[in-house]
């Protein structure tokens, strides 16, 4: 008989949280040391949601998300989880882009792309300081609908080069394009501007063990194997409110659900479409999803080493950067993550993967048999255009393994496999959910300057705050401290 994942839990929380991805551990966590009674349910085996990882044959551990986040995430992580996950966050020197317009490596902050922007573009300095200044004063109420493409050649005109420099990292970063608002890039790019690129030293896996441990420290009654089904509400004085979630064929009652599922999700397949108001449902069927991922993850046989050619390739044939290009099922534009030994101090491992932007819908319509061999024509040509960094490696490599947008949907549940959660309307949507059901929140990638990891987290503690509020005026006070 299949094991009960809720045996034992209790008859009320005062939050349920759907989905361990960044944002919700981290939202459960915060809402945890408030003195919440918190039930956190995630339908995978493991925690994390992105932010994960998994173990092949031949002692690999690949990591799946863990490519570079902005030195917030110091902060955010010493305020919101623990100074042992703070310390162990390092930077990443080794960052490249290899592509027909140019071939450059950077420590990419803002010292060393001013000096790229001067000596190696022919950009007068006073331009470039003039560029960052604008891009540091940029604010999301600022409502300017200047685009990302227009804020470059307002800077930059005709400079197709320095736009490719710009924006190609953050495109990868949070599947942002040059026509979304410019603000969607200017907070991101800026987070990344001000010290450059950060990893996690020990790997996802070291990670999201230390998060669940601190979780579990402060309370949180943690259940894998547990899928939602739906959000419970009622009315009460002629307004709709959260009383509780199936989930796994039960009901459990709770004063809140935050949810990290896609906010679409939320809305049309946990909450109901029927319990909101029609203007809502109106804006939230028009949030546009944004892209998805493909993936190709090479394992190095133990005993074989690789020399250090960079910690993060930005690579593309494509003459141009464009966005319809870097999504295409062809597309040639690809980032290349290196992980050394030290990326997991104690192991004398080494691993590859090769990330691509992607669009579900030319993945979802293909056949098995179609499906299985454009993965197979993925590996070799993230091959190939791997061989030109290192000529030898395919003589090292004991493992290959694709990944698409169809094995993001399988794992996460996300609407059309999204690795980045939903454009700029999908913030106001998700933020506007408890006026329309009170005490159901919503955190997780949205509107783009709420993804990444970064993003994601800080997003987390917001809504959990405000959630923490809903639940005082309700007259729950918490627990404790
Ligand atoms: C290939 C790739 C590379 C990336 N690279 C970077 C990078 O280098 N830097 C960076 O900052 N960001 C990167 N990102 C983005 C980053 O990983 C995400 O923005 C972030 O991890 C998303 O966190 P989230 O809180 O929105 O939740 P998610 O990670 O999306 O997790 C949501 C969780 O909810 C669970 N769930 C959903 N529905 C249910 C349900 N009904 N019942 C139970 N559980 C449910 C899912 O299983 C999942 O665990 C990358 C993403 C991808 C895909």
């Amino acid at each position: 008989m299949a094991r009960d994942r809720l045996a034992g839990i209790e008859n009320y929380y005062d939050v349920v949280v759907i989905g361990s991805g960044l944002g919700g551990l981290t939202a459960a966590n915060v809402l945890a040391k408030q003195g919440r009674k918190v039930l956190l349910l995630e339908h995978h085996s493991q925690l994390g949601g992105l932010a994960t990882w998994f173990r092949r044959k031949g002692g690999h551990i690949f990591d799946v998300s863990l490519h570079g986040f902005p030195v917030g995430m110091i902060k955010s992580c010493r305020k919101y989880w623990t100074a042992e996950i703070a310390d162990a966050i390092v930077p990443l020197k080794g960052i490249r882009f290899v592509n027909p317009q140019f071939d450059v490596a950077t420590t990419f902050d803002r010292t060393d792309f001013t000096r790229l922007l001067v000596e190696k573009f022919g950009v007068p300095a006073a331009r470039v300081e003039e560029f960052f200044a604008t891009l540091r004063a940029m604010n999301y109420y600022d409502h300017n609908p200047e685009t990302t493409g227009e804020f470059f050649n307002r800077f930059f005109p005709g400079r197709t080069d320095i736009a490719r420099l710009l924006m190609e990292p953050i495109a990868y970063a949070n599947g942002s394009s040059t026509e979304d608002p410019a603000i969607t890039y200017g907070i991101v790019f800026s987070n990344f501007m001000s010290k450059g690129v950060y990893t996690f030293r020990g790997g996802t896996d070291v990670l999201v063990g230390k998060m669940a441990a601190e979780l579990k420290c402060n309370g949180v009654d943690i259940r894998n194997h547990v899928m939602v089904e739906r959000v419970l509400s009622e009315n009460v004085d002629g307004r709709r409110r959260v009383c509780g979630v199936v989930a796994n064929g039960r009901e459990i009652r709770c004063g809140a659900v935050l949810s990290n599922a896609n906010v679409l999700n939320t809305i049309f397949r946990l909450a109901g479409a029927a319990n909101f108001d029609p203007a809502f449902v109106r804006e939230a069927q028009a949030v546009r999803v944004n892209s998805s991922s493909c993936q190709v993850y090479f394992g190095i046989r133990k005993g074989e080493s690789l020399p250090h050619i960079g910690d993060l390739i930005f690579t593309s044939a494509a003459p141009e950067f464009s966005t319809t290009e870097l999504v295409a099922p062809h597309t040639t534009s690809r980032t290349f993550s290196l992980y050394y030994p030290d990326t997991r101090p104690g192991s004398d491992r080494y691993t590859i993967v090769a990330s691509l932007n992607a669009c579900y819908a030319d993945w979802a319509k293909l056949t098995q048999a179609e499906y299985e061999e454009e993965k197979r024509r993925l590996v070799e040509e993230a091959l190939v255009a791997l061989e030109r960094f290192l000529p030898d490696v395919r003589s090292k490599i004991d493992w290959t393994e694709a990944a698409t947008p169809r094995t993001i949907e399988r794992y996460t549940q996300h609407w059309e496999g999204t690795s980045f959660g939903t454009k700029f309307e999908g913030l106001k949507v998700s933020m506007e959910l408890p006026n329309q059901i009170a005490g159901l929140h919503h955190a997780g990638s949205v509107g783009i300057i709420m993804s990444g990891w970064l993003g994601t987290i800080n997003y987390g503690v917001i809504v959990a705050n405000n959630l923490d509020k809903y639940l005082h005026a309700r007259g729950e006070a918490a627990a404790a401290g």
